[in-house]
């Protein structure tokens, strides 16, 4: 006699992620959530702290862009709160930071959710033009976001959900003190 455990496999479906969101990780072709996705998307949909472990290209990203998604949106912002994102990710490069906001915009096409990127090296003016409109999520590495809360260009306030990416890395590059002071 054999016996066989079968195990289903993951479905976005299962997650419990909104279907606007669904929506969007169909358009972008994903037909099954990454190990990391799977483990992480219903303990951030819980609302409880995570820390995560993964490497580039292992879905991480949308490992924690799809719930976060999710509960931003059963929540509508303050369409008042201009310059007062709901949401912060922190992260240790420019290239990171614009990819992590190109996801959140691509998952997030459907909801009417707003984000913007700020990091150094550029022009800030732009940025602080952005900062003047409504923001419920904001991407940033640590040193122009910390002189833009300098400034009070942008009030962080009403963060309720931060994550840090590649937290490692970001200490390895000294952010910690900037970290501890946007924390
Ligand atoms: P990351 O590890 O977050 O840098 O993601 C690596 C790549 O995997 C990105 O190009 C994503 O678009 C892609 N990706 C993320 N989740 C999935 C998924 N569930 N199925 C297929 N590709 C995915």
């Amino acid at each position: 006699m054999s016996s066989e455990v079968t195990k289903a496999s993951p479905n976005f479906n299962d997650l419990g992620l909104a279907e606007p969101i669904l929506r969007a990780i169909s358009d972008a072709g994903y037909t099954t959530p990454t190990p990391i996705q799977t483990q992480a998307i219903p303990q951030v949909l819980t609302g409880g702290d995570l820390l995560a472990g993964a490497q580039t290209g292992t879905g991480k990203t949308a490992g924690f862009t799809l719930p976060i998604l999710h509960i931003l949106s059963q929540k509508p912002a303050d369409p008042s709160s201009k310059g007062r994102p709901r949401c912060l990710m922190l992260t240790p490069t420019r290239e990171l930071a614009a990819q992590i906001e190109e996801s959140v915009k691509t998952y997030g096409k459907y909801l009417p959710l707003s984000s913007t990127v700020i990091f150094g090296g550029v022009n800030a003016n732009p940025q602080i033009a952005r900062l003047k409109k409504p923001l419920d999520i904001l991407v940033a590495t640590p040193g122009r976001l910390l002189d833009h809360a300098n400034q009070k260009n942008v009030d962080l306030s009403g963060v309720e959900i931060l994550v840090l990416d590649e937290a490692d890395r970001m200490l390895d590059m000294g952010f910690f003190d900037d970290i501890a002071k946007v924390a």
